[in-house]
């Protein structure tokens, strides 16, 4: 299927090793290349993330792969919504060149028989979203690291809205001396709040105004850290107590975290950019959000943790040291 594009005619690949020579081609020729791995069901956060690889790459490829292995909950990935159509069609109108889009069976040749290899990060994968669900990340590490080695040397675009998932893929760069580096891309939200998700889609509307709950429990939060208030538990019960007022929102954490080890720290200490981290339950979908808090005060300059090799772009976080260090136990929530 050809659709075109501002950069000429937009090309669907399904098989890996089509993606693989025609981005070597694209290099060897002189050309850099970006890649933004998704799931599909694109929405405006998935095109800030390929409009910036458009911006900095020569020849930007989007993936559109619902990867199993990363779905531990049946009924998930049955409801994914997916629209291949639509897809195409915002990809060739940001003006991406190639969508990789394959079947199950071309990521995985023996699916449904389990995969023998996989990609595991210890430590950072554990907790949070690794805890709720478990198996979470070496699904998504896996195909990450099927995308980069049918890829190759790329700049890769992954959204901070799935800021364990960006810690996690740095991680594995990193260890694995991939030649990759990560572009860290700033979430997209909708007017009221609401970050972007391909699953919001399944929201009724009176959950859908729940779900601002979300949002409006990291601003609380990030006000507590601003306003000077060091007591990590006192922040997280901040942001859980504005979850309690969605009744119909089922919390599962809310916590303060270092942007770097993901571990709940001791104290909230200036300059930091310290994360707020925060998952629920909104009638039949998680949700989870992210946002920076930090505390200034005067004679603090803002301190950044130490940035991974690969990393690149003003809103990387690194985690080069990070990964086998034991993250904190699940400080507030309710499961
Ligand atoms: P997904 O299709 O949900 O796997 O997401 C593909 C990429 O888009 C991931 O790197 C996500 O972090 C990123 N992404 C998803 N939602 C947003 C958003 N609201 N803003 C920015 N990036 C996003």
């Amino acid at each position: 299927m050809a659709v075109g594009g501002d950069r000429g005619e937009l090309r669907t690949v399904s098989r890996g090793a089509e993606l693989a020579e025609l981005l070597e081609c694209a290099r060897m020729a002189g050309r850099s290349v970006g890649l933004v791995p998704t799931m599909g069901a694109l929405h405006a956060g998935h095109r800030s993330l390929i409009a910036r690889a458009v911006a900095e790459c020569d020849v930007v490829a989007v993936t559109v792969f619902v990867n199993p292995l990363q779905f531990g909950d049946r009924s998930d990935i049955e409801h994914y919504p997916r629209d291949l159509v639509a897809d195409l069609a915002l990809c060739a109108e940001v003006g991406a060149d190639f969508v990789f889009a394959p079947s199950v069976t071309e990521m995985y040749p023996g699916w449904p028989a389990p995969v023998a290899t996989t990609v595991s990060v210890e430590g950072l994968s554990a907790a949070w979203e690794g805890a709720s669900r478990p198996g979470h990340f070496d699904g998504v590490t896996t195909v990450v690291a099927k995308l980069f080695s049918l890829a190759g040397r790329c700049r890769a675009y992954f959204g901070e809205k799935d800021f364990q998932q960006l810690a996690v893929v740095r991680q594995m760069v990193h260890d694995l001396s991939m030649p990759v580096a990560i572009v860290g891309c700033p979430t997209v939200r909708e007017s009221d709040g609401l970050a972007l998700s391909s699953r919001n889609v399944r929201l009724t509307s009176a959950e859908r105004r729940a779900a601002t709950v979300l949002s409006r429990a990291l601003a609380a939060g990030r006000r507590a850290v601003a306003a000077g208030d060091t007591g990590v538990d006192d922040v997280m019960a901040t942001m859980a107590e504005v979850v309690a007022t969605a009744p119909s929102v089922d919390l599962d954490y809310a916590v303060v975290v270092d942007p770097t080890t993901l571990e709940v720290p001791a104290a909230i200490v200036p300059g930091v950019p310290w994360r707020l981290l925060i998952a629920a339950r909104v009638g039949p979908v998680r949700l989870i959000d992210n946002c920076e808090a930090t505390l200034v005060t005067r004679g603090h300059g803002r301190r950044r943790p130490s940035v991974g090799a690969a990393s690149v772009g003003a809103a990387s976080v690194g985690a080069a040291s990070a990964g086998t260090r034991a993250v904190g136990t699940r400080a507030v929530g309710t499961r």
